[in-house]
């Protein structure tokens, strides 16, 4: 229909068309649109950065509301080392200005864009940190350390959430608009401190073998993985030695081969090489170079947390990379990795297709903080494919996800782009039955309730389903 309103996720691979589009400047902005609901049509959908890369965000024919500009930092409590905020603040910014205060953030993602709103209500990943003080593993969802929320109900109400009701926080936490606009949002933070970083590469079956030992090391593990070379870099981080430096080479350098220079490496041979065999050799050289930079130049001692953080440009520019992820058991691991590998070659023998970027994985600790925490049950290690999004891409990661099923995935409502009902359904079943039932209490209407949430929670087999 010519007056709706084309929106696309940062990536442009998810298109829809809204049938109302509203850039909120305040709260009572937000709860002039969810009353009126002659001039703004449902399903009412808040739109961050729009990073995702699954149909989480999509509201076919319904009202975005963009809170982009609602993006003040409200208080910074050093006392109580809390930060809150309105929703479109950026990690980044939050981040920096944290470190300003001599705080941080427990999760620093590597997404600056990440609206805080969404993260705190949204799936999200970072390799868990070890606190020394603690003698624990950290969270790695940013979500776990949002501890208060200000949110519309569709009725135009404010509903606060507080650690005083754990399950209804809980639910907040993995809500995805779903029980509310987030208005406002405290998170709990952390004094800063120095970071050391450091990559290490193995051959995946010495990496394998020694899971158990390396996770005894009690030090974060970032994975990059290289199934076409069997090898593993672990980038490793913990507490190192003050004075901290902020801005420094190594992150800086990291940053920008993982934002522009193997996004561009990666869509050149794709586009332009049109031989497979040779294609392979470029990716497996340009695998090399990466894991040789990482582990002779990529090391420091005492670098800032908030320096991993990557401000990317507001849309993908030509150098851009997508994702998938799924978390799996960290028991299982040694095994479900090798497999991976194989599973990889296999697909490039079969379908003549390879992803074009260095994959990654996240070791994450257990967590029941959010209902569709992909942790709940147990630590995970993830594995991420990347890719610049040439063809190919959609069919591997469709078979990717149904390995991730037959080997006890769990993966993220708003990062594992083309799950069918059933692999949700079979990740979460009873979970999305806790949910819903949160859901009829706050939106009976179903007003913020779009088709695809519809689809992956209640479509049965034989009923169709968005893939
Ligand atoms: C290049 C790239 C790198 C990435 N790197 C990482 C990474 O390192 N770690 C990581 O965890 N993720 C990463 N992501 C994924 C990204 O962090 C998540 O998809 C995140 O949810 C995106 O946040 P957003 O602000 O863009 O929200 P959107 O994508 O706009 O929205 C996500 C969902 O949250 C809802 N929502 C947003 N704001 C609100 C609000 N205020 N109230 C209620 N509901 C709301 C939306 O309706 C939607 O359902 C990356 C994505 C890209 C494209």
């Amino acid at each position: 229909m010519s007056d709706e309103i084309k929106l696309q996720n940062w990536k442009r691979d998810i298109t829809y068309h809204a049938g109302a589009f509203v850039v909120a400047q305040s709260v009572d902005d937000i709860v002039g649109i969810v009353k009126d609901r002659e001039r703004y049509p449902s399903p009412v959908r808040i739109k961050g950065s729009h990073h995702s890369t699954t149909d989480c965000i999509v509201a076919e024919g319904g009202t975005v509301i963009d809170i982009t500009k609602m993006n003040k930092i409200l208080n910074i409590d050093k006392e109580n080392k809390t930060i809150t905020m309105q929703p479109g603040v950026l990690h980044i910014d939050a981040a920096r200005e944290l470190e300003k205060h001599g705080l941080q953030f427990y999760v620093n993602c590597e997404i600056g864009n990440l609206t805080v709103g969404s993260g705190a209500c949204t799936a999200t990943k970072d390799a868990s940190y070890f606190a020394k003080g603690e003698q624990d593993w950290e969270f790695g969802q940013v979500n776990s350390y949002a501890i208060k929320f200000k949110a519309i109900l569709p009725s135009g109400e404010m509903l606060e959430v507080t650690e005083d009701d754990p399950e209804l926080l809980a639910a907040m936490r993995s809500s995805y608009g779903m029980l509310g606009a987030v208005v406002e949002v405290t998170y709990r933070v952390k004094e800063i401190r120095p970071m050391t970083v450091e990559h290490i590469v193995y051959h995946i079956d010495e990496f394998a073998d020694r899971l158990p030992e390396l996770v005894d090391q009690k030090r974060s593990m970032m994975l990059y993985l290289m199934p076409h070379l069997d090898q593993v870099v672990v980038e490793y981080r913990y507490d190192g030695p003050g004075p901290l430096r902020s801005h420094t080479f190594p992150w800086r350098l990291r940053n920008w081969a993982w934002k522009t220079g193997s996004p561009f490496f990666g869509r050149v041979v794709s586009q332009f090489v049109p031989l497979q065999g040779l294609r392979g050799v470029l990716l497996n050289a340009q695998n090399r170079l990466v894991g040789l930079v990482m582990t002779k130049l990529i090391r420091g001692k005492n670098t800032s947390p908030a320096d991993q953080i990557i401000h990317y440009p507001e849309t993908a520019p030509y150098a851009a990379y997508t994702f998938s992820i799924w978390g799996f058991p960290r028991d299982e691991y040694p095994q479900t990795i090798r497999k991976y590998f194989q599973f990889c070659k296999d697909y490039l023998k079969d379908n003549g297709y390879r992803c074009d970027l260095l994959n990654v994985g996240y070791h994450i600790a257990q967590d029941t903080s959010s209902l569709f925490s992909y942790t709940r049950k147990w630590p995970c290690v993830t594995i991420d494919p990347v890719a610049t999004g040439s063809t190919g891409w959609k069919a591997f990661l469709q078979a990717y996800n149904e390995f991730c099923l037959e080997n006890n995935g769990k993966p993220l409502l708003n990062q594992t782009p083309y799950m069918t009902p059933h692999q949700v359904q079979a990740s979460f079943a009873e979970e999305i039955e806790i949910f819903q039932q949160y859901r009829h209490q706050y939106d009976p209407e179903d007003r913020f309730y779009p088709q695809w949430f519809r689809e992956m929670f209640e479509s049965k087999p034989g009923q169709g389903g968005i893939a």
